[in-house]
């Protein structure tokens, strides 16, 4: 390897290591939203205290992912035990921002990026509230169309303007959500307004063929996801399963491994 090439790699690895920390540190705020947004609480007052002896949580005890793995993930004051759930999120946050970074720009540093870390961050909290109490807060699909926005501008400094790179989004926009309104409107609870929302603003955000890609990979997801429930037989098994999550698991996939994937598909063909 030439001596360029190896210092191009070590400021790329060095970079990568800088958005995952930025990334874990976003997370952290993210789960803050995750669990003040159903709730309906100001996500900007209140210190953090540990849950069981109520002991105040100094800057120390909460920096993301590394505070936990250092106090072995109990709680410095008492030693009750802190869920693993708020470092594997804000891990998840710090993977996704660095994917961006390595496969959503390759490798480069420009404004598409924002708009990437933009939707990773309202996927990710998409996903844990619809998971968890079914919907889809209207802030999350605006933070996609958003970031949709702010990589259709980088498109237009790095290519100039281009009707058909418009047309593609506006198209993308509204294919898969006028086809979900649809179904809402033929069976209203098979789909909810937060899908046909999320849908429209991913839409903008991937263009036409990505965001019917997404749509794929979303229901692949779900079947692997409902076969694996059935078979466990739960009984306390939901009657109603959210999308969202699975269309954020698309959304995601497409984003950053969309071009690529489908490149590969039909170089097979040609
Ligand atoms: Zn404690």
């Amino acid at each position: 390897m030439e001596d360029y090439e190896l210092f191009l790699l070590a400021m790329r690895i060095y970079i990568s290591a800088c958005i995952f920390v930025f990334g874990i540190c976003i997370g952290s705020f993210l789960n803050v939203l995750v669990y003040r947004i159903p709730l309906g609480l100001d996500f900007k007052k209140g210190s953090s205290f540990c849950p069981t002896c109520k002991h105040e949580l100094k800057w120390y005890d909460l920096f993301p992912l590394f505070s936990w793995l250092f106090l072995r993930g109990k709680c410095r004051y008492c030693k009750a035990k802190i869920s693993p759930i708020y470092p594997i999120g804000e891990s998840i946050t710090g993977i996704m921002f660095v994917l961006s970074y390595v496969f959503g720009t390759g490798c480069q540093l420009k404004l598409a990026l924002l708009g990437y870390f933009m939707i990773c961050a309202a996927l990710f909290v998409t996903f844990c509230i619809d998971y968890k109490h079914m919907f889809i807060p209207d802030s999350m699909w605006i933070t996609v169309l958003l970031g949709g926005i702010v990589i259709y501008v980088d498109s237009l400094i790095t290519d100039g303007w281009d009707k058909k790179e418009l047309t593609n989004r506006i198209i993308g926009a509204l294919v898969v959500s006028v086809l979900f309104y649809l179904i809402a409107y033929i069976k209203p609870d098979a789909m909810g307004g937060g899908d046909i929302k999320l849908m429209f603003a991913a839409g903008f955000a991937l263009g036409s063929v990505k965001v019917v890609f997404s749509l794929l990979v979303a229901g692949l997801v779900g079947t692997v996801y409902l076969l694996i429930t059935n078979s466990l037989k739960k009984e306390n098994l939901k009657k109603q399963v959210p999308f969202g999550p699975h269309l954020a698991v698309g959304i995601f996939t497409a984003l950053i491994f969309g071009d690529s994937i489908i490149k590969w598909y039909l170089g097979m063909f040609l």
